[in-house]
């Protein structure tokens, strides 16, 4: 789906916003209700998915071309500090350590990942304390 956005306002709003310390930003699709990136926005007549529009104009321009990588590892997330710049090669070589790391982390015995419930505070461990 398209939001076609008459002003930067429009683009701020559309924005669900995570509470500190996490902050990351989604983007509610308007045809399945569930956060993606698959919406993109229209704004002066250019189309961007709106994690890069958030950027442009938070940050300033980003070259044709070049990739914004989600430094947070949520890959939705809309937070323009939670991206960098990187070219093609850049980005895919973060998503594979990313990836890797990921695995290695869950080889881990009794490392548990930290859920937070949306105020931000901490929930205990699927499954309960041990
Ligand atoms: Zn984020």
């Amino acid at each position: 789906m398209l939001h076609q956005l008459r002003s930067e306002l429009e683009l701020w709003a559309l924005f669900e916003r995570q509470p500190l310390p996490v902050a990351h930003w989604y983007v509610r699709g308007q045809k399945r209700g569930q956060w993606c990136t698959c919406d993109k926005v229209r704004f002066e007549g250019h189309t961007y998915p709106a994690y890069r529009l958030a950027y442009i104009l938070d940050q300033g321009p980003v070259t044709e071309g070049m990739y914004l990588y989600a430094v947070c590892g949520k890959e939705l997330c809309c937070n323009p500090e939670h991206r960098i710049v990187v070219d093609r090669a850049e980005y895919f070589r973060l998503r594979a350590l990313s990836e890797k790391l990921k695995t290695e982390y869950s080889k881990i015995p009794g490392l548990v990942e930290v859920r937070r419930r949306p105020d931000g505070s901490i929930l205990p461990p699927a499954g309960g304390l041990k």
